[in-house]
């Protein structure tokens, strides 16, 4: 076991609790780290608030520029990082540095320089005639403490990429990882130091589900929560009586709608990359695809010999490309649903059975075909190294079967044609969707994430990711504040006519009869609203 930091300190603290770093891939527990006492909570929401306080009054840029500096000390720790992280979560290295650490980096580089503008105070013009005598400014504020509370699948990328949007609004950070990842949290919070963000503005919490409970009992001002739906909807109840805000990134079942002049070539090793990524670990990743009949048996031929091809094994061997999965019990949960899919018709073309010889949670990529809407393994989240393949006859009939799920996170369409493309896109109910490419949108800092339904609510990354991290305000300043509002009190029947006239003429049909109605009406002059007033 290395004893890391954490362990010295939890040694020195006899009465605390450790849990465990595993390595998925070996079982080995390469560190402890301290699990944080509930008791201990009033504490991590005091140094918050107190630092919190400070921050909030720095000038938004240079909130922002620090944000450079947390770039420049993940970069100068970019080894520790792919190495903590391959340790513990199990993914290739490839994927650690991809969809971890360059995403990571990337979310510093664009919010440094994007969110000044974005949190700028901006001036509001008024369409309204009657309120042009008016100045209203929008500001963005912080909410004050955002509890993060993050999953294992994207140990890194996610918690950081969310603890850098709220930093940037202004926010304190309390950030709970996953229990199976507690050496990839603490590293988070320790970069921020690293990087000099003011103490205690991010600090981490460990411990499981019920330290995460704990912190949302402890009332945080806003909850961004990623990870399965049960936990997702327990963490909403929660949040509803206590009427905290949420954002809520919970599970997928994306689709994959691949037409007949879709080049299959691409379509299929995008499908078999999007399937296995993080060994089918992700909330993106692929797991329903829909395929036009005429090219079926084709595209499946590619996919089940493009699937043969790839290579298991630990994150050590720079050569794997398929990891072990998390855990014992997210292979048993796979196997389940290919049992239950099997036993309704399904066939496994290849794939789906355990490599001991590797590793207990090593799982050979799946692919699997005969399938209908009947088996859990296309209704329910796998999360797991399966794509299961449909024939569809008709556009129609393709775009009913996507939507035909209680998840809406994201979704595919491959076709040569890209206007084809988009009409269908903008048929499949999801929070994004990719034409001719997959789950790639989500290393584009500018593109938001997030669903509808089952997958949540609220949205990350891009400009609506931060602007989930803060309040927005008005303020408006009267520019004629010697002249009393002809809304105020001393109501009289002049005053009610003289109101109508004015609705007709700011919203008559035409504008003859707008005029005639501000001018004259009946005998009656025009609009008057000068009377005694109160
Ligand atoms: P999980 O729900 O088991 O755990 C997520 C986090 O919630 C962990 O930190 C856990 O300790 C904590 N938690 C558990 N119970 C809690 C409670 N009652 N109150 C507060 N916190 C609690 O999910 P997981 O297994 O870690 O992650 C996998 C799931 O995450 C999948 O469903 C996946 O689709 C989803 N996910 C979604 C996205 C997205 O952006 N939509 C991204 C990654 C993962």
């Amino acid at each position: 076991m290395a004893v890391t930091p954490q362990t010295l300190r939890a040694i020195e603290t006899p009465t605390a609790q450790l849990i465990d770093s595993i390595n998925p891939a070996t079982g080995e527990v390469s560190a402890r780290i301290e699990a944080t006492p509930a008791t201990a909570l009033p504490d991590y929401f005091k140094r918050a608030r107190e630092a919190q306080v400070s921050w909030k009054d720095w000038q938004a840029r240079d909130r922002c520029r620090s944000l450079r500096s947390l770039r420049d000390a993940m970069f100068e720790g970019r080894d520790e990082i792919i190495e903590v992280v391959t340790r513990e979560a199990g993914k290739p290295r490839v994927e650690a540095i991809f969809a971890e650490l360059m995403l990571a980096l990337d979310t510093a580089e664009f919010l440094s320089r994007r969110a000044p503008g974005w949190l700028r105070p901006q001036r509001v013009p008024h369409h309204n005639v009657a309120m042009k005598a008016k100045s209203g400014r929008l500001t963005f504020e912080p909410h004050g403490i955002v509890a993060i509370i993050s999953p294992w699948n994207y140990p890194f990328s996610i918690p950081m990429g969310q603890a850098m949007a709220a930093v940037a609004g202004g926010n304190a950070v309390l950030l709970k990882p996953s229990e199976l990842t507690p050496a990839t949290g603490a590293l988070v919070g320790d970069l921020f130091q690293r990087a000099k963000f003011p103490l205690n503005l991010v600090q981490v919490i460990q411990g499981g589900g019920d330290i995460g409970a704990a912190l949302i009992e402890a009332g945080p001002d806003k909850v961004v929560f990623t990870g399965s739906v049960a936990t997702g909807q327990r963490i909403a109840e929660v949040c509803a009586r206590k009427l905290i805000p949420t954002v809520l990134e919970l599970g997928g079942k994306d689709a994959m709608i691949v037409l007949s002049d879709a080049d299959l070539d691409v379509a299929s090793s995008a499908a078999v990359w999007g399937g296995f990524t993080n060994c089918g670990q992700a909330c993106l990743s692929v797991e329903r695809i829909y395929v036009q009949q005429n090219v079926a048996q084709k595209f499946v031929d590619l996919c089940v010999a493009k699937t043969k091809k790839l290579r298991l094994g630990p994150a050590s061997d720079p050569d794997a490309e398929i990891g072990p999965m998390i855990r014992l019990r997210q292979v048993e949960k796979v196997e389940e649903q290919l049992r239950e899919a099997v036993s309704r018709g399904a066939t496994v073309l290849t794939g789906g059975k355990r490599r001991e010889d590797l590793g207990a949670n090593f799982l050979e990529p799946a692919v699997v075909t005969n399938v209908n809407h009947s088996m859990q393994l296309m209704r329910d989240e796998t999360f797991g190294p399966v794509i299961a393949i449909q024939p569809f006859s008709t556009v129609d009939e393709a775009v009913a079967l996507a939507n035909d799920s209680p998840f809406g996170l994201s979704a595919s369409v491959w076709t040569r044609d890209s206007r084809r493309g988009r009409e269908i896109a903008a048929r499949l109910r999801a929070g994004s969707v990719m034409v001719n490419d997959v789950g790639s949108y989500y290393g584009i800092c500018e593109a938001p994430h997030g669903g509808s339904g089952a997958s949540g609510w609220g949205r990350t990354h891009s400009r609506f990711g931060l602007l989930e991290m803060v309040q927005v305000k008005y303020t408006d300043v009267d520019r004629l504040p010697r002249t009393p509002k002809a809304w105020w009190y001393g109501y009289t029947k002049d005053l009610a006519d003289s109101a109508e006239r004015l609705v007709e003429g700011m919203f008559a049909g035409s504008w003859r009869r707008r005029l005639s109605s501000i001018a004259e009406k009946n005998g009656a002059r025009g609009v008057i609203f000068r009377r005694d007033r109160i």
